[in-house]
């Protein structure tokens, strides 16, 4: 037997009575997630610690602050959105009304990655359960600490019928859900690689996905961009998780006439944040492993390294880097980055920038800082992305308003907020008709006079 069969089979049970469906229900669930994870901030900074070396200012900036707000979104908006809707019927329905019904999907599987642990697995769990389903959650293995304390303080504190967490290695236990149960909706954040192999077992099971990918996200330096703000905004998204952030600004594309003054800047806002020897400072964390340390060490030989380069494997450490003089094809063009190693590349037409960034597929993220609104216009119509920054990096995840998510090889399937609603509703259409009338014009025998009435 399947060794997740019971567990698969008491949230199918869960579901099927109706538990899950109540406003109270998903308002106390959501209000208790809350609870236990304040409860455990001191368990969730230490484990993110380990496995990472975040800040607890970060892990509150970046992991649970988050989280609390994307409750708390659902928490203020779910009735209305959970409340049939009446929409207009058509005159050939006359006499009618009708409506569209949100009702929960079911049973849904989230299955996250180790760069923001908390973040991207419970963000999507909120909606989840804000939609009225029960949620089984896989996290990833790599960040084994702050799994181990998901798994504790979820499994403790939640019916495993309703919310449950599953640790393992993902090659085994992946294919063991998705390939032997249908899921009524899959949310996957990884990678593109890992990506394509979850849609192919899911679709043995026809069971919906939703992929949260990578990719390389380019970040464009206009001419008339301010250099300053660009500096300190570009450094924040670069190195928060240092680097390992699926939308983290990938490499640079400055005009020539402001390269020279943006690395500068940026090279102070590097020291400005973590001295001038970040291995030592507490605010700069760390590779998660040593296959990642060693992917990212070898970028450092495809172009000339204008600042940092300094590496120390024992500690998993990178420093703060900044590479020129890149052919466009070495690998650190070919690969989604996800360390603190910065490529600058130089244009003169906005053109040369499209045919840059479209050598790699769509990109998750796209940035853009100028001050001039037809060169915003020009890359948001040039380029395809998954969504993006004017004049900042990363902080269009910060509002739930805005749908989070790729296109094409970086994903599909946009969440936060509303969007997450609907991501794990199923939209019923019904319409009611009266029965104190019914005309004739539909009805067998036809004539060149109904006919008449069709056209
Ligand atoms: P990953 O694809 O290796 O792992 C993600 C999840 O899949 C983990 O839970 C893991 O256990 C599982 N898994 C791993 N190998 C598997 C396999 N062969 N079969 C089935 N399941 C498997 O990704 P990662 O290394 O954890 O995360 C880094 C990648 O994720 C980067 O490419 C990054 O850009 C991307 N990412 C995307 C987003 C987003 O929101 N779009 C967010 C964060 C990370």
């Amino acid at each position: 037997m399947n060794v997740y069969q019971t567990i698969y089979d008491t949230q199918k049970a869960f579901f099927k009575s109706g538990a899950t469906k109540p406003y109270t229900f998903r308002k106390q669930q959501l209000q208790k997630l809350e609870a236990v994870l304040r409860a455990n901030e001191a368990l969730i900074n230490e484990a993110l610690y380990k496995d990472l070396r975040k800040h607890p200012q970060e892990v509150y900036m970046t992991e649970t602050g988050a989280v609390y707000e994307e409750i708390n979104v659902q928490l203020k908006n779910m009735r209305s959105w959970m409340r049939p809707k009446t929409v207009p019927s058509s005159l050939f329905l006359f006499p009618a009304v009708s409506k569209i019904y949100a009702e929960p999907v079911g049973n849904v599987l989230v299955i996250s990655p180790w760069n923001y642990p908390i973040l991207l697995t419970l963000r999507g769990v909120a909606g989840a359960i804000a939609a009225g389903n029960t949620v089984l959650i896989k996290p990833s293995e790599l960040s084994a600490h702050t799994a181990a304390v998901m798994e504790k303080i979820i499994n403790e504190n939640f019916d495993a019928g309703f919310l449950h967490v599953i640790n393992g290695d993902g090659v085994t236990v992946v294919p063991q859900l998705l390939e032997h149960f249908h899921f009524d909706h899959v949310m996957f954040t990884g990678s593109t690689a890992v990506g394509k192999k979850v849609m192919e077992m899911a679709a043995k099971q026809l069971s919906p996905v939703t992929l949260e990918l990578g990719g390389k996200s380019p970040c464009i330096i206009a001419p008339d961009a301010n250099i300053s703000v660009a500096a300190k905004r570009i450094v924040w998204g670069k190195l928060i998780a240092c680097g390992q952030s699926c939308v983290a600004p990938d490499y640079l594309v400055v005009h020539e006439s402001v390269k020279d003054k943006l690395v500068l800047a940026i090279i102070a806002e590097f020291e400005k944040g973590f001295g001038t020897n970040p291995q030592q400072h507490d605010s700069y964390p760390r590779l998660i492993n040593k296959r990642r340390f060693e992917a990212v060490k070898r970028f450092l030989n495809d172009g000339n390294i204008l600042y940092g380069g300094q590496t120390d494997e024992t500690d998993l450490f990178i420093a703060p880097t900044i590479l020129d003089n890149i052919q466009p094809d070495a690998p650190i063009m070919r690969e989604e980055i996800f360390g603190p190693v910065l490529p600058v590349f130089t244009y003169k037409e906005n053109a040369e920038v499209v045919e840059l960034v479209e050598k790699n597929p769509y990109p998750l993220a796209l940035y853009v800082f100028t001050g001039s609104k037809q060169t915003e216009q020009f890359f948001i119509e040039h380029i395809r992305f998954g969504g993006g920054g004017i004049n900042e990096t990363i902080l269009q995840l910060g509002n739930s308003e805005l749908p989070f998510g790729g296109v094409g090889y970086s994903g599909h399937g946009g969440y936060l907020g509303k969007h997450s609603f609907d991501t794990f509703t199923n939209y019923k259409g019904v319409v009611k008709r009266y029965t104190w009338m019914e005309p004739a014009f539909r009805h067998a025998p036809f004539s060149s006079a109904k006919t008449k009435l069709w056209r």
